[in-house]
């Protein structure tokens, strides 16, 4: 039976649960956005939902399984609310496909990564057919298309943008490149266009996002480069602050690095992932470079920008690793001493090439070894917050502090979180302040210096 016809004004509830990469985050902005204007309204409490927007992610075993236990938790609403629509997207959708609709007889639609853009025709088809689709558009590149953003920032001070999807490196444990596709770039007059409209309307920092945002621009007709992007950006906007994630390290240049060094626009922090410290796993992962050729870039990052802030991705028990091996990596932790960490233990996961080599490493001890890193990390990352103290740092105000009642919080250029008192108004601000107590995951400190010069042209 098909859905009763849709009458504009009254709103349906979409409720959207992501999984996952910011690259996720940001594809579920883009649902809320393309399905707005169909009269869907995003809501928080999921028994207030007429749709149900699953964005899932299955880069490792474990974030596969709560999307699993998550479909599952569904069903009984689905009894008790016929005509609730539920959607899976994302990277399980990509690589189950049909299977998940067979799986689960309540999933009404599965979606793939490239189909983010049709959601709001396929959602129509899906109401006027009454029965069960997929859509797995093997075309569509599943980037944001020209004609401006497909986000929208709510009064948000921050907010992500993709500048490219995909991934060719084929790293030996990763699924990424089988279900998002090969690399393709945005071109930069739509990021451009895109960033200028968030900052029209308060967006003060923008995250740029993409698997390996150093080879941006490859096979683009207009030519650019990652590096001429920044400097557009920088140039050509007038956003207060500049990240980016992911970065490859065989694929970071010199003047990429360079770029730390010109003026505050760029955020102090590189997020590096080197999975592992010795030179047989990194060739085994396809990596494409050795600890040692990691370690000079590094150094020369830090002659560059004394002050940058690090962190990595480690994956520990990669099929093969010996205790030696485990010691490299150890090694590689304390020589960087990176400001965090995300680590993870290996879990094979299907069409990689890891998963068919035969020496796993029993979980227990791949466990043992996640648990002597994340103690060794969780100490560094601590000292390194408390060597914070006392020093003025100059914060972008986010908004109110979930943790602390009537507290504001926000972000130094180095990534730390910072909570302290200030008023509601001076959201999108950027304040001094002074560093009076560290924690392992945040820092609290004090305003003392009123709002900067507030444009982000430093060029
Ligand atoms: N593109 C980024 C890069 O090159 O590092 C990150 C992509 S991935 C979504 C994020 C992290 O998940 C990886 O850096 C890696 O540490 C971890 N990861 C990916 N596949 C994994 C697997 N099979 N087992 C455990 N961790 C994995
Ligand atoms: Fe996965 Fe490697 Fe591509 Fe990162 S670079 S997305 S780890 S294949």
């Amino acid at each position: 039976m098909s859905e009763p016809p849709f009458h504009p004004g009254s709103p349906r509830g979409l409720y959207v649960r992501t999984f996952g990469c910011q690259m996720n985050e940001y594809d579920s902005l883009r649902v809320q956005r393309l399905l707005g204007p169909l009269g869907y309204v995003p809501v928080s409490d999921i028994g207030e939902a007429d749709v149900i927007f699953l964005n899932t992610c299955s880069v490792r075993e474990k974030a596969e399984h709560k999307v699993h236990s998550f479909l599952g938790s569904l069903r009984r609403l689905k009894k008790i609310k016929p005509h609730l629509k539920i959607i899976a997207g994302g990277c399980v959708a990509q690589q189950l496909g049909e299977k998940l609709l067979d799986r689960f007889d309540h999933l009404d639609m599965v979606i793939g990564t490239r189909g983010v853009g049709s959601v709001g025709l396929m959602l129509q088809r899906l109401q006027e057919s009454g029965g069960r689709l997929v859509c797995m558009p093997g075309e569509e590149n599943g980037l944001p298309g020209p004609g401006g953003p497909e986000i929208f920032p709510r009064g948000g001070v921050t907010a992500p943008v993709t500048i490219m999807q995909g991934c060719n490196n084929y790293c030996a444990y990763c699924i990424v490149p089988y279900v998002r596709g090969p690399e393709r770039s945005r071109p930069a007059s739509e990021i451009l266009e895109e960033i200028r409209r968030l900052e029209d309307s308060g967006v003060r920092e923008v995250l740029l996002l993409g698997q390996n945002v150093n080879s941006y621009g490859r096979g683009l007709d207009e030519k650019s480069t990652f590096v001429d992007l920044l400097r557009r950006i920088r140039t050509e906007t007038g956003i207060a602050r500049i990240r980016f994630t992911t970065s490859h390290p065989k694929d970071l240049t010199d003047e990429l690095m360079q770029c730390f060094a010109e003026g505050d626009t760029l955020c102090k922090h590189l997020h590096l992932p080197v999975q592992a410290g010795s030179d047989r796993i990194l060739k085994r992962m396809n990596r494409g470079y050795t600890a040692a050729g990691y370690m000079e870039k590094i150094r020369r990052l830090r002659l560059i920008c004394p002050q940058i802030a690090l962190t990595s991705d480690i994956i520990v028990g990669f099929p093969g690793e010996t205790e030696e091996d485990f010691t490299k990596t150890m090694d590689l932790l304390e020589e960087v001493r990176f400001d965090n960490l995300f680590s993870f233990r290996y879990s094979d996961r299907p069409n990689t090439s890891a998963a068919s080599f035969p020496d796993k490493v029993p979980p227990e001890e791949a466990a043992r070894r996640l648990l002597e890193l994340q103690t060794y990390q969780a100490d560094v990352t601590l000292r390194k917050n408390l060597a914070e103290v006392g020093s003025v740092r100059d914060v972008l105000v986010e908004g109110p502090s979930r943790a602390s009642n009537g507290q504001m919080t926000g972000r130094t250029t180095h990534n730390r979180i910072i909570n302290f008192e200030a008023p509601l108004s001076s959201c999108g601000q950027i304040l001094g302040v002074k560093i009076s107590f560290a924690y392992s995951h945040s820092l609290k400190g004090d305003v003392i210096v009123r709002p900067k010069a507030q444009s982000g042209r430093d060029l």
